[in-house]
């Protein structure tokens, strides 16, 4: 295999959810510090074709790239992360993989040969492993699930041939295990790890680095007995400890020479790390000198897995005001019972994020109505947007039966509806939507652009007249309400560029109240905060009278 390319292989063991996702970004992070160009895959193996049609309960965060693809949450952290932009290379899934394979198999490719997993399914995993590295210094490759899975067997196997084939100054693995400490032993404990590599092993895959997730430092004994037991140096042992906000992760993996390491072990020369900026964020993050509560109404409130990005972008929205950001989870569904509005007290700003499927509807329109007759801030993303409306409509505009047709197919006035066709910037191509056709085919998905009108509040806070946001929606504002809703003070304050799509509507005589169309929260970053959360949290702020926050530490405390 002829490629520039270098790769590295993160695996997990023992138990899931110990952060390969975050450790993947953070290695993606620390290498981009050393002036590395980066970018990260997920291969992920259940059978799905992708995670579009998966319930939020139960895989998260359905993440959008600027090219549509709807992704594993674990792609927001690698742009969160790093500078990378994803796209559909990004994330593959065994589904997709046997998808191709065996359309390719329909159509006589494999020339009637007998197609199996060896050698079928594993090239076809080595091509798509190839397709994101175009371009990269260094492409993180991160594989679903737990060592032991039947499923990411393949995934595994073609990561071995990988190496092989590439020669290993060209790819390196790094596994990601956990040391509990268990209080009755007063001691960490280290078989767990063992066991895991071991499998791996029996697997033909040695790895180079161990991380290992535990609650402590580990000391240099421990380090040499996981070593000694996993054939591995005493110095690709990397403590990989628990850390208040996750944002620490690439300053620790650094401090325990994670990056060192892995550029001695693929041969890589590059400049020393620059990490500044990261030990900025972090100094920011421990100490901010105020507090804001942001009210979060929504459905999957028992998950907030299901509203990554969202948490993450309210956290950047904070930084720049020097300001902490806590979320009050508020279930949509029990604002529809008596005394709902205690609720909702306490909070100096409501979000309503997006969302599927009437459940919790009628709550959500109740917040939107109290934020917008109470004059607080109120910011609504995507449904939040759409629900902005149809309470404005009912409650303002005197149409007491206007809905989104989604959750009332009848309704008299259908204020958000499917817009039958309508012209698509990207493809230059007129698009159809239908309500029969196939579930998860029919959304409006991925960058589009957006032009702003001036003197509006959306202008001034991006400081741009054309802008573009990624999105996943099926319905949109019917524009036979445009004029009957703007008479009674409603502005359209983004359309798009034939001005044919609502984009952002926003209340004027409101401190600030705001729905797009886009979800925004896929475009934030820590360093870049995205500027209508950054605005939204200085609004809430604001409400909040500048309340301190009760642990803020004045002069060097907490880091600063
Ligand atoms: N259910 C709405 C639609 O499909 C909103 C989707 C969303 O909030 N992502 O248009």
């Amino acid at each position: 295999m002829n490629c520039k390319t270098k790769f590295i292989f993160v695996t997990g063991g023992v138990i899931s959810s110990l952060g390969k996702g975050l450790a993947s970004a953070s290695i993606g992070a620390l290498l981009e510090s050393r002036g590395l160009r980066v970018s990260i895959q997920k291969l992920d193996p259940y059978i799905n074709v992708d995670p579009g049609t998966m319930n939020p309960f139960q895989h998260g965060e359905v993440y959008v790239t600027d090219d549509g693809a709807e992704s594993d949450l674990d792609l927001g952290h690698y742009e969160r992360f790093t500078s990378a932009t994803m796209g559909k290379h990004n994330n593959f899934t065994t589904g997709k993989i046997y998808h191709s394979v065996i359309t390719k198999e329909r159509r006589g490719d494999y020339l009637g040969g007998t197609v199996q997993v060896i050698p079928h399914i594993t090239d076809e995993i080595k091509r798509v492993i190839l397709l994101a590295a175009d371009g990269v210094d260094v492409l993180i490759v991160e594989i679903g699930g737990t060592i032991g899975d039947i499923e990411s067997l393949p995934f595994l196997e073609a990561i071995r041939q990988f190496k092989a084939e590439v020669g290993k100054e060209n790819a390196l693995y790094i596994h990601l295990t956990l040391v509990p400490y268990i209080g009755t032993a007063g001691e960490v404990k280290t078989k767990p790890t063992q066991h895991s590599v071991k499998e791996l092993r029996s697997i033909g895959i040695q790895p180079d680095i161990l991380l290992c997730r535990t609650d402590r430092s580990l000391a240099r004994e421990i380090k040499a007995k996981i070593a000694l037991f996993c054939n591995v140096g005493v110095d690709a042992v990397i403590t990989a400890k628990d850390v208040r906000h996750i944002y620490e992760v690439p300053l620790n993996f650094h401090a325990e020479g994670l990056d060192d390491k892995i550029v001695e072990c693929l041969r890589i020369w590059t400049r020393s790390p620059r990490l500044e900026v990261w030990e900025d964020l972090v100094a920011r993050l421990r100490n901010p000198r105020h507090e804001v509560i942001i009210a979060i109404v929504g459905k999957y409130i028992d998950l907030t897995e299901s509203y990554k990005s969202l948490n993450e972008a309210l956290c950047h929205g904070g930084i720049p005001g020097d300001c902490a950001v806590s979320l009050k989870y508020v279930d949509s569904e029990k604002l529809e019972g008596d005394g709902w509005e205690a609720m909702l007290e306490g909070a100096d700003a409501i979000l309503v994020p997006g969302g599927f499927g009437p459940r919790g509807v009628a709550g959500k329109i109740r917040a939107a109505g109290y934020a917008r007759e109470r004059k607080i801030p109120y910011f609504g993303i995507c449904l939040g947007m759409q629900i902005a409306v149809i309470e404005f409509a009912r409650n303002v505009a005197g149409l007491p039966a206007a809905h989104s047709v989604e959750f009332d197919a009848a309704t008299p006035d259908p204020v958000i509806y499917l817009m039958k066709s309508w012209y698509d910037e990207k493809t230059d191509s007129l698009q159809c939507r239908d309500v029969d056709s196939e579930k998860g085919g029919t959304m409006r998905l991925g960058a589009y652009p957006c032009r702003l009108v001036d003197g509006t509040l959306a202008r001034s806070i991006y400081r741009r007249q054309r802008i573009s946001e990624r999105h996943r929606h099926r319905f949109e504002f019917n524009n036979a309400y445009k004029e009957r809703l703007a008479e009674k003070g409603m502005i359209f304050s983004g359309l798009s560029p034939d001005g044919e799509l609502v984009e952002i509507v926003e209340l004027p005589d409101h401190p600030w109240f705001l729905g797009c169309q886009f979800h925004p929260e896929f475009k934030s970053r820590p360093m870049a905060p995205h500027p209508l959360f950054a605005g939204f949290i200085a609004a809430a702020l604001a409400a909040s009278g500048n309340r301190p926050n009760p642990d803020y530490k004045a002069e060097g405390g907490g880091g600063r």
